[in-house]
């Protein structure tokens, strides 16, 4: 059987390594799994799906989350955060979901070491994905820095996590 050669593949800025399979926010691929139903479709990525192996993950869904639900963001810190316990999740409604998103970034992990992946490209400014920054429900929404929850369980596992809009 012929070795698979490692490449490197140029998306824009972002220099992927493509030997293994890229974990990809699910909604990026056209998948309708956003908390409002639609999607967060990208062509940037559907190309590179085209090209090399990805893995479609939603971390709200995987936590047992509907689809549709209601809007969330973190309360009291990033999604660092959360993973310590310091903070919570919590919907629009003030229900706290805190336990969903935990799932949520577990099962997500599960599925990137099932599949030897060590890059995730993540929907940036969502409190599960974000990569650089998330909205904040102490402001009123507005966006701080930080990472989300599942991003920052990947980040803690040596999974390096690319925002789409690096893309
Ligand atoms: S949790 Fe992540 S994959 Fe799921 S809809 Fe939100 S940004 Fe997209």
């Amino acid at each position: 059987m012929a070795a698979i050669k490692e490449k490197i593949v140029n998306v824009s800025s972002v220099a992927l390594e493509t030997k293994r399979p890229i974990l990809v926010s699910a909604c990026l691929l056209g998948i309708n799994c956003k908390y409002n139903g639609q999607n967060n479709r990208k062509e940037a990525v559907i190309n590179l799906a085209k090209s090399q192996l990805v893995i479609p993950v939603c971390p709200e869904v995987l936590g047992g989350l509907p689809t549709p639900r209601a809007p969330q963001s973190i309360a009291g810190g990033t999604g660092a955060d959360v993973l310590d316990k310091k903070a919570t999740v919590l919907t629009n409604e003030d229900v706290d979901v805190t336990e969903n998103f935990l799932r949520g970034a577990e099962e997500t992990l599960k599925i990137a070491e099932i599949n030897n992946c060590s890059q995730a490209i993540f929907k940036e400014r969502s409190p599960s994905c974000g990569v650089h920054f998330i909205h904040s429900f102490d402001k009123n929404g507005k966006l701080i820095p930080g990472e989300g929850v599942t991003t920052a369980l990947l980040k803690r596992k040596g999974i390096k996590v690319i925002s789409d809009e690096e893309l």
